[in-house]
């Protein structure tokens, strides 16, 4: 990037020396600033973003307030054991209370309309008992997930064999939440460079070295990484796969039926209504490969999928109209966990979110808050 050699006033100001440098401005950097300050308000903290807003996974999502669907949840236990699964589910729950807790619900559209997992075949019926007493004691209820089969004709929907229904899951309005996080960090004093992509960080014994263009380094004691699928150039022996989701909504649709969060064939499609309009998104399983990518394009071929799926199984016999497309990046690896550690006395990182990342930030935040102290 090119940027004016700094004159002495910017020198001692905008790029002056912090405490702390955050790179990246989504869920995980907003968060993580917020805990640092309300721990160590005599910290002073700098949030660089490379993009005028941020922009990653976290202002293009679908806005899901949930901690793992039933298959989900059976999948992971199957690959990773019980207790990480349940360490995961436990952080994305409590997360999720916490930005409950922590703004006005109404203020970023938060609704516990409940979260639902569409089936067709009933292997994972065998299981709900077992993962309903895994999960009480963090749900603090029997029933996490219920058998909920009445609501597939109320909600119209075809294709759908089986329901499960999670009266613990919802949805929020994503970019409410991140300005209600920008605003939060403004009143605690967090500094921001917007527009200002890092290029590479080192380290001397008594500081960190981040360069921002030919003609800018700025210092900081201690640097996170928050920058999820875009972390490889960083974090070179970390597994990082960034995984493109694309999304549509339609125009608003006339007596629409379907209300709440809905997944499908393992979470891979993800459904909501927001308002009376549908939002539809993922099938990267139709394209895996091309599909791991950072690049924000959306390709005709999943277009045509998750249209052709929002006739067959989510509006069949209505019309409807494709209002608006686009596409977000998340970071998966072959684990779901993410990875949240020192990467040297002065660098950390906290990556990899993969899909459920809304409700896992807010507890990555109090992590990092902890080890950089
Ligand atoms: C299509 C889609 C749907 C999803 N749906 C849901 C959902 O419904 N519910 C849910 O919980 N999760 C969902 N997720 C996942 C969730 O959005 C992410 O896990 C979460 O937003 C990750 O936040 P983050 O802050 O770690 O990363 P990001 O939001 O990706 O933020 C990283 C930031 O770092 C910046 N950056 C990167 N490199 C640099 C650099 N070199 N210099 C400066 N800045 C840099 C980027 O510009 C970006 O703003 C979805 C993700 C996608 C893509």
């Amino acid at each position: 990037m090119k940027i004016a050699s700094p004159s002495i006033w910017e020198t001692e100001t905008f790029y002056r020396k912090r405490d702390i440098i955050i790179i990246g401005s989504g869920f995980t950097g907003l968060w993580t600033a917020i805990s640092i300050k309300e721990k160590h308000p005599e910290k002073s903290v700098l949030i660089i973003e490379r993009n005028s807003v941020p922009t990653g996974a976290s202002t293009r999502n679908a806005g899901f307030a949930c901690f793992g669907s039933l298959t989900e949840i059976i999948s992971d236990a199957e690959k990773m054991g019980w207790e990480k699964t349940l360490d995961l589910v436990g952080m994305r729950f409590e997360g999720l209370r916490k930005i409950q807790n922590y703004f006005n619900p109404d203020d970023v559209d938060f609704e516990l309309c409940g979260g639902y997992e569409i089936l067709n075949d009933n292997s994972a019926l065998q299981k709900l008992d077992e993962v309903n007493e895994k999960l009480a004691s963090i749900t603090r209820t029997e029933t996490t997930f219920r058998i909920a089969n009445e609501k597939i004709e109320q909600f119209g929907l075809g294709k759908s064999e089986f329901l499960i229904e999670n009266l613990c899951e919802g949805s929020l309005h994503s970019g409410k939440l991140l300005n209600q996080l920008l605003e939060k960090c403004h009143e605690l004093k967090v500094e921001f460079l917007f527009g200002t992509e890092v290029e590479s960080v080192s380290e001397t014994e008594n500081e960190t070295e981040i360069k921002v263009g030919d003609n800018l380094i700025l210092n900081s004691e201690k640097v996170i990484y928050c920058t999820n699928a875009f972390s490889s150039k960083f974090l070179e022996s970390e597994e990082i796969i960034p995984a493109r989701g694309q999304i549509i909504l339609t125009e608003p649709i006339e007596n629409l039926k379907l209300k709440g969060t809905f997944h499908y064939d393992e979470g891979f499609y993800y459904f909501r209504n927001l308002g009376n309009r549908v939002l539809l998104g993922g099938a990267r399983n139709q394209d895996f490969e091309t599909e791991k990518t950072t690049d924000f394009d959306t390709t005709d071929f999943l277009q045509n999928h998750l249209e052709q799926f929002l006739k067959e199984v989510i509006l069949p016999n209505q019309d409807f109209k494709i209002a608006m497309r686009w596409s977000g990046i998340m970071a998966m690896g072959t684990e779901k966990t993410p990875i949240v550690k020192p990467v040297s006395d002065r660098q950390f990182c906290a990556v990899r979110l993969s899909g459920m990342g809304v409700a896992l930030a807010p507890k990555i935040g109090e992590m990092l808050s902890e080890m950089v102290s």
